[in-house]
């Protein structure tokens, strides 16, 4: 399957294949007509997947090379960068070349954010193995590294030359990332589309759901392909996939990111923002408890054991950065979201 993200001439295919981890040489052929190709990617990836896709490139002649670092988070620090502007500078890696990010959303944003900077821009391609990769991080454009003092404080808008996903390799993802990227694809049927989300709803198993699992890709890709056309730059509608995320943050930052992982921590801010917009009359009766039922069906949490008080508080050491004024993602009902202009009292 195969979608095209039309941003005039940074438009971009989305590819969405079994077993295309296995013929990236062929793919990446299509795409880019020069030589040599530094990848990038993680240790837990590299294991599984790094001799796949070197073997793949070198059989169509091309000249790798691979660097593997630490997975998680801190990698995707600004101090990473240096190092890895040396080992592009050490593989004499020139403008005319081309950078592939093989990993999951961290290896995606740093690896774009250094071929963004990198000789002022150099090509990229995007091998997402994450099934947040594949449904959110890999498409938009948006990469970035974390500064000491926040995440992504540092990124751009920087589009890959085109995005290879293969669903197969979620086989080796662990469930507690694979049920942090479902947050992140039932996240979609809230705000857009509330046959997919009866879709998901009805799927009676893993197993079921990975047989589908092309269809779920492709359908998410082509909603936030949707909503990036339509708005790159995130300074409107793109806003409806930050849906859950003001509580989510604050959870993730109470439990200083260690507890729940992002996906995780929107999944319970979606249904703790939906809570209170129902109260409020914002939101169609019983939303909020079909949103329990499906996060509990994939295995995600609905709620914390901190109370919204304290949560607030974590909010509120934000407020410089925020203001008080908030927009909010409420939803009026499943499938259909609104940006909802508000301050902290929201909460209260
Ligand atoms: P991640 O890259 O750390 O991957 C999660 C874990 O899964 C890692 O341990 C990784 O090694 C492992 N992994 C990945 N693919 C695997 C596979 N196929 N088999 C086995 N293990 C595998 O984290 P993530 O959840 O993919 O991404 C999170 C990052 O994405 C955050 O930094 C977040 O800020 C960013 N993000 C960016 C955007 C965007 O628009 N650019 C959107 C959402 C999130």
């Amino acid at each position: 399957m195969e979608l095209v993200i039309d941003l005039k001439e940074k438009s971009y295919p989305i590819i969405i294949e079994k077993g295309i981890i296995n013929r990236v040489g062929e793919e990446v052929s299509k795409v880019y007509k020069g030589k040599r190709i530094f990848i990038i990617t993680d240790h837990n990836v590299s294991k599984y997947y790094g001799d796949k896709v070197l073997f793949s490139l070198k059989n169509k002649n091309f000249e790798v090379k691979l660097l593997s670092l630490e997975p998680g988070e801190k990698t995707k620090g600004f101090n990473t960068l240096p190092d890895i502007y040396n080992e592009f500078l050490n593989f004499n890696l020139t403008r005319s070349d081309l950078i592939i990010a093989l990993g999951g959303g961290v290896i995606g944003d740093l690896a774009g954010f250094a071929a963004s900077t990198y000789l002022r821009g150099i090509d990229f391609i995007q091998i997402p193995t994450s099934l947040l990769a594949q449904v959110d991080s890999s498409v938009g454009g948006k990469v970035a590294v974390d500064l000491e003092r926040g995440k992504n404080l540092v990124g751009s808008f920087y589009h890959p030359k085109c995005v290879l996903i293969d669903p197969q390799v979620l086989s080796t993802l662990n469930d507690k990332f694979f049920a942090d990227g479902m947050g992140e694809v039932i996240k979609y049927g809230f705000i857009k589309d509330s046959n997919f989300f009866e879709f998901l709803y009805k799927m009676k198993d893993n197993e079921q759901l990975m047989s589908n699992m092309e269809e779920v890709i492709y359908k998410c890709c082509d909603i936030k392909r949707q909503v990036v056309e339509r708005d790159e730059k995130d300074k409107g509608e793109r806003m409806l996939l930050n849906f859950g995320h003001t509580l989510g943050h604050s959870i993730e930052q109470y439990y200083n990111y260690e507890k729940y992982t992002h996906g995780e921590a929107v999944a319970i801010g979606m249904y703790m923002i939906t809570k209170i917009s129902e109260e409020k009359g914002l939101t169609k009766k019983e939303t909020a408890e079909k949103i329990k039922d499906i996060l509990i069906k994939y295995n995600l949490s609905y709620e914390v054991n901190v109370n919204l008080k304290e949560l607030l508080e974590a909010i509120n050491l934000d407020k410089k950065k925020m203001g008080n004024d908030l927009n909010i993602i409420v939803l009026k009902e499943i499938g259909n979201s609104e940006i909802y202009k508000t301050t902290i009292s929201f909460f209260s």
